[in-house]
Parts: C-alpha cells; sequence; structure tokens
C-alpha cells in the first residue's frame, strides 16, 4: 500500500490521474470501515455546494459513467491521493471557525462519496462535532450505504437526478434509475432536506417527457427545498482528451438561454421551487 499524501487543495476543474496506482478497484470497493480515502482535492470558498462559504471535497470513486462527466479523473480511486481520515479531520478543523462564521460547513462530492462510506461518514460526523453545516452531493445509486447512522451526520443532500425515464438514465449514465428514485423517496420519508440537481444536455436531457418525469417525482416532496438546473457545459472536455476515453458530446453545444428557461418553467408548473 502506498504512504499517505498531503491532501492538496486546488480545483475540480485540475486533472489529476494515476496518484495511487496501488488502490482498490472502484467496482468492488465498499470501504464501510476506514482509517483513509482517495480523495482528488478540495477547494475553500465555494458558494455554490450548499448554503454560505464551503469547503467541498471531492472524493475519487464514481461507478456512473455520465456522458457529460465533467471530472472522469475521479472515476477510479487510483486517481486520486491516499489520505488518511484523521489528517482530513484535522485540515477541516483549521477551517471551521472561518466556516461557522460565514454560515457555511463542509459539502463532499466526487466522483462518488458514497464509494467510500467510511471515509465520508467520519468527515461528517467530525463536521458536526464542530459545530459545522454538512451536505452530501450524490447521485443517490448507492444511497443504500447511506444508513440510518450516515445520515443523522448530513444536514442537506444535493441529489443529481440525471433523467426521470430510465432507458435516458441507463444511456447517459450507464446504469439504472431506480437506486436513485428509492433512495429520493427514503430522504422524503425523514424529511431530509434535500436540493435536486438536474444537468440539462442539450439533445440528451432536455426532451419535455424526461423534464416532466422528474418534475412530477419531485413536486410532491416537501423536503426538496431546491430543484437546481445545470446547464451542461464543456470545461471538463479537456480531461476525457487527456485521459483518451472517448468523449461523445464533443460536439453538444452549452444549453442556451432559452431551452433553459423552458425547462426552468416545466419544473414550475409542476410545483417545484426552481434556480
Ligand atoms: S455521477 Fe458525477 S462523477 Fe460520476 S460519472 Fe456522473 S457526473 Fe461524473
Amino acid at each position: 500500500m502506498a504512504g499517505s499524501e498531503a491532501l492538496e487543495v486546488g480545483s475540480r476543474h485540475d486533472l489529476r490521474a494515476a496518484r495511487s496506482p496501488d488502490a482498490p478497484d472502484t467496482a468492488t470497493y465498499e470501504g464501510r470501515a476506514a482509517t483513509h480515502g482517495w480523495v482528488h482535492s478540495y477547494e475553500t470558498g465555494s458558494t455554490v455546494d450548499g448554503p454560505g462559504i464551503r469547503i467541498t471535497l471531492f472524493m475519487s470513486g464514481c461507478l456512473l459513467r455520465c456522458q457529460f462527466c465533467h471530472n472522469p479523473d475521479t472515476w477510479q480511486l487510483k486517481d486520486g491521493t491516499r489520505v488518511e481520515l484523521a489528517q482530513a479531520v484535522r485540515r477541516l478543523s483549521d477551517f471551521a471557525p472561518m466556516l461557522r462564521a460565514m454560515g457555511g460547513g463542509l459539502t463532499i462530492s466526487g466522483g462518488e462519496p458514497l464509494v467510500q462510506p467510511g471515509f465520508t461518514g467520519g468527515m461528517f460526523a467530525a463536521a458536526k462535532r464542530m459545530g459545522l453545516h454538512t451536505a452530501l452531493d450524490t447521485s443517490g445509486l448507492l444511497g443504500s450505504r447511506a444508513d440510518d447512522d450516515y445520515l443523522r451526520s448530513v444536514d442537506l443532500v444535493l441529489l443529481d437526478i440525471k433523467s426521470g425515464d430510465p432507458d435516458t438514465y441507463r444511456r447517459i449514465t450507464s446504469r439504472d434509475l431506480a437506486p436513485t428514485l428509492r433512495f429520493a423517496e427514503r430522504l422524503a420519508a425523514q424529511s431530509k432536506p434535500t436540493w435536486i440537481r438536474f444537468t440539462l444536455v442539450p439533445g440528451e436531457t432536455d426532451d419535455p417527457a424526461n423534464v416532466e418525469g422528474i418534475a412530477r417525482f419531485v413536486a410532491p416532496m416537501t423536503n426538496v427545498e431546491w430543484v437546481e438546473v445545470q446547464p451542461f457545459h464543456q470545461m471538463g472536455a479537456f480531461k476525457w482528451k487527456a485521459m483518451g476515453i472517448e468523449y461523445k458530446l464533443a460536439d453538444t453545444p452549452t444549453a442556451s438561454r432559452e431551452l433553459v428557461d423552458r425547462v426552468i418553467g416545466q419544473f414550475r408548473a409542476a410545483g417545484c421551487r426552481v434556480r
């Protein structure tokens, strides 16, 4: 096993690859008890990953293969940096007074935080002991790994529903939609504050029936505070090229203002609060 390295401050847009060649295989790793984890990077001062000013920790490992992924360098644990949990907690504690003063907290994103539930659960529990607000940014595929104990340390879930149609979901992510919907229903049953995130990709997820499917599913959920429509952009394209992975959306345009407005209008018409 490679030794632990420093937890790197950086950006979700930095390319990181082949940092930990000895890391376990992402597809079979369950990571329930963990003294260490594999991390892409962390950002300070984020204002888009939950309320207030936040530290956002980007975990390595994801089982989806979204065609529009901006960070394919987070898919494999071996591309991340191996970090001790205790070291990451100490680093977070350095920022805790500032985060409390700014009404912010810790968001864990990825990749997929639930590929490593032991490490991310440990970080959330530590953040709560520091009096910080916590947010989990997840696709929901591995929602069953977030047991009730795990969710007790999570104040807000940012849940990506990438399509409301099972066939479209499988085509654009390579995985099934059902676990994400089951996780959403569990969050609703627990009244867990949730923001739904929808990536709007022209020609892929913009079909009115697709949007309608998500809107109708989400609208009755009183725990959902916001639906966020996130227009697709090409900022991650260079990573696909650098990693030698075929990128099917090379010619896909950014969503136009008109298209974004139409989709926002659909969510509003269904009764969702949207931005
Ligand atoms: S869930 Fe996120 S990290 Fe995983 S493939 Fe999709 S966009 Fe990329």
